[in-house]
């Protein structure tokens, strides 16, 4: 079972890769974008880890909806609101219990992954964080490691894609041969999941 410690746990574990890849994920948006993702992440994690320091949370679903409402506030762009989304999904459909199952995680994973998809009306295969996130929910209910992997691999697979939604759409196949860096990031949060 997974109490309020490890949520907050999975939290830092991202908040420090983000801080660590910053310059990684902004330069794969530099490629196919606008060079702000790394920033834009760097500063929601800031800011949620401030938020969570300011009014220490009681349970898991208070961690995943502070940082859910803080990214939406802070990130902006494409990202913010997707993974604002993620996260308060997360938070609303673990519910107010002090422990969490996998199988559960794994579920409120699954209401998340069309929560987003609906959000930014993306499928798989259209270059961009559903790519490491529908394979990883897929994986879940087996374990953490298999979702990481699931989820890596997603993101490595977006290289030969033609983007069809966000930014990097606007490029049409001068898209093709980079990695999506949203998928990228994705697959950060998913591996810091089993490191937590
Ligand atoms: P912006 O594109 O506004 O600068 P970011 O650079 O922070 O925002 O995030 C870009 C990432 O957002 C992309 O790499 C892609 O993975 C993701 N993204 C963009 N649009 C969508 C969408 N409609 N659905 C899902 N993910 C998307
Ligand atoms: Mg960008």
């Amino acid at each position: 079972m997974m109490d309020t410690a490890f949520f907050l746990r999975w939290i830092a574990v991202v908040t420090e890769r983000v801080r660590a890849d910053r310059d990684h994920l902004t330069d794969l948006d530099r490629a196919i974008g606008d060079a702000d993702h790394g920033a834009n992440l760097d500063r929601g994690f800031t800011a949620v880890e401030e938020a969570l320091a300011a009014k220490p949370p009681e349970t898991p679903a208070d961690v995943l909806t502070t940082t859910g409402t803080t990214l939406i506030r802070k990130v902006g762009g494409a990202s913010g609101p997707l993974y604002g989304t993620l996260f308060r999904t997360l938070g609303r459909s673990v519910g107010d219990v002090p422990e969490v199952s996998r199988e559960e995680l794994a579920e409120a994973f699954a209401q998340a992954l069309a929560a987003v998809m609906k959000l930014g009306s993306a499928q798989e295969g259209d270059k961009t964080m559903i790519d490491a996130l529908a394979p990883a929910v897929q994986e879940m209910r087996t374990s953490f490691d298999a979702a990481a992997r699931a989820a890596l691999d997603g993101a490595r697979a977006t290289t030969p894609l033609r983007a069809r939604k966000g930014r990097a759409s606007y490029l049409g196949d001068r898209s093709i041969g980079h990695q999506d860096p949203g998928a990228t990031s994705m697959a950060l949060m998913i591996d810091a999941l089993r490191a937590a």
